[in-house]
């Protein structure tokens, strides 16, 4: 079973099964087993016959669910994976002929001169390049990012 938590909403989930927590109460809930430092619960969660509350580490920052059965006994302990996963903002990246030959050229002359086309053609041939050219071109892949959310990088 793979639990995953929802830190903005307190919510945990089991496999697919979404379990919003029933209380936030913060107590001190043992000891972290990866630095042994106090777990602080975040929040409480009913999984059916087993109660999960959710802990933070106050020093290491780790995250668990630790697992009680419903007179309270100690089951376990789990890794919980956060969400929402951050996932980084990037553009596709232009660094070889093959992508380069598949920009539309309408996009590169809209940016680049006819001299700076052909340095970074060269560039991504193996070509040695008009260094000019292909100077004056790196300074504009940040403007032609911006513009067609393509990275160059020749
Ligand atoms: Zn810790």
């Amino acid at each position: 079973m793979e639990y995953r938590y929802d830190l903005n909403e307190k919510t945990l989930y089991i496999d697919e099964n979404r379990i919003p927590a029933h209380s936030l109460e913060n107590n001190e809930i043992g000891n972290c087993t990866n630095c042994d430092s106090i777990l602080m619960s975040l929040s409480y969660h009913a999984t059916g016959e087993y109660m999960a509350v959710i802990t933070r580490c106050t020093s290491c920052g780790a995250f668990y669910a630790n697992i009680y059965d419903s007179d309270w006994n100690w089951v376990d302990e789990i890794q919980v994976m956060l969400l929402p996963i951050p996932i980084p903002i990037s553009n596709p990246v232009i660094d070889s002929w093959e992508d380069l030959k598949n920009v539309p050229i309408k996009k590169l002359e809209a940016v680049f001169s006819k001299g700076e086309i052909e340095a970074l053609f060269d560039r991504a041939k193996d070509r040695t390049p008009v260094r000019q050219y292909l100077y004056r071109a790196r300074k504009k892949y940040e403007l032609f990012e911006e513009i067609f959310d393509l990275r160059l990088e020749l």
